[in-house]
């Protein structure tokens, strides 16, 4: 659906902000998933047309199957698009409906009462019809992001990206903001970009992990987490002894149970005794990724 190659961006302040960047992505749900400052607003923006690389290619697949070249042939690009940047503004003054109605304008539907069916039909699929003739100022975050989508869905595009949408919102707001994301993903290509590894678990078949403009790992949640089976490891110990267990092991992460620190540690074998093997999770290929790569680095 999507080809990335090889695309890498220096910034003039001399950030590596991707190296080589290479990935396939399918129909469906998508997750990036990297820490802040990894790359992925950068590869939106790109992907998106919004700039440039210094070198590298991606292609884009069209309605009827043809070749889209993403670094050259924006308007096409534009037209199969939909985006929803990490800082979507909206006017807080004007109303859902009527802003909905004017990104339409923007967007090329001429024709009036077709223009007014996809309004409603946009309204209706993101849940805020009730709330249409409400103030964009008085919206909740999810409300907003939720509006966010219907203008990225204008224009029935095949390829949505949406940058780090759930931060910010609370747990309710970021399920439902989920949901509504799984049901578009089941007809086209959506890339969800995210630092919350629970984004991706939850929601996309496929993924990539991302850190310092490099790809670490690509394919489906599933086979990366069997890759670290028996692999893992968990032991409590004290705030005291904690530097010295960093100091020997792979500590994946730690997290306080209680009060006390509660480690996962990354090992072929039974670390030392006290540890128990625990069924790895998305966290922990994360994780075991990033540290992968700061000791190479
Ligand atoms: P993410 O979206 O994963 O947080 P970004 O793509 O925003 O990552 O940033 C990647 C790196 O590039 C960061 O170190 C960031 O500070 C830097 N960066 C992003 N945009 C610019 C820019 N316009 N000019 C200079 N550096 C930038």
């Amino acid at each position: 659906m999507l080809t990335i190659r090889e695309l890498s961006k220096t910034y003039a302040n001399g950030v590596h902000a991707l190296n080589r960047v290479t990935l396939d992505i399918p129909r469906g749900m998508f997750g990036l998933l990297g820490p802040n400052g990894a790359g992925k607003s950068s590869l939106m923006r790109t992907l998106a047309t919004l700039q440039e690389p210094d070198s590298g290619e991606a292609f884009l697949e069209g309605p009827s199957g043809e070749r889209i070249d993403v670094l050259r042939d924006k308007d096409a690009v534009r037209r199969q698009l939909g985006y929803l940047p990490q800082d979507f503004g909206v006017y807080p003054k004007v109303s859902a409906e009527d802003l909905l109605e004017h990104f339409a304008v923007l967007k090329g539907l001429t024709d009036r009462r077709q223009r007014r069916e996809t309004v409603e039909g946009l309204l209706q699929q993101v849940n805020l019809w009730d709330a249409r003739k409400r103030k964009l100022g008085t919206y909740s975050g999810g409300m907003r992001q939720r509006f966010g989508i219907a203008q990225a869905l204008l224009g029935d595009p095949r390829l949505v990206i949406v940058d780090e949408p759930t931060a910010g919102l609370d747990p309710e707001e970021r399920n439902r903001f989920l949901n509504l994301l799984a049901e578009i993903g089941e007809n086209v290509a959506v890339i969800l970009s995210t630092h919350i590894v629970e984004d991706v678990t939850d929601l996309c078949p496929t993924m990539a992990i991302m850190n310092r403009g490099q790809v670490l790992l690509t394919g489906k949640p599933a086979d990366a987490i069997g890759a670290l089976q028996a692999q893992v490891w968990r032991k409590q110990v004290t705030k005291a002894t904690l530097p010295d267990y960093e100091a020997r092991h792979t500590v994946l992460s730690t997290r306080l149970v209680g009060g006390h620190p509660v480690i996962h540690v990354f090992s072929a074998q039974r670390p030392e005794e006290g540890f128990e093997a625990v069924a790895p999770d998305l966290e922990d290929v994360y994780f075991q990724r990033l540290r992968l790569q700061a000791k190479a680095a």
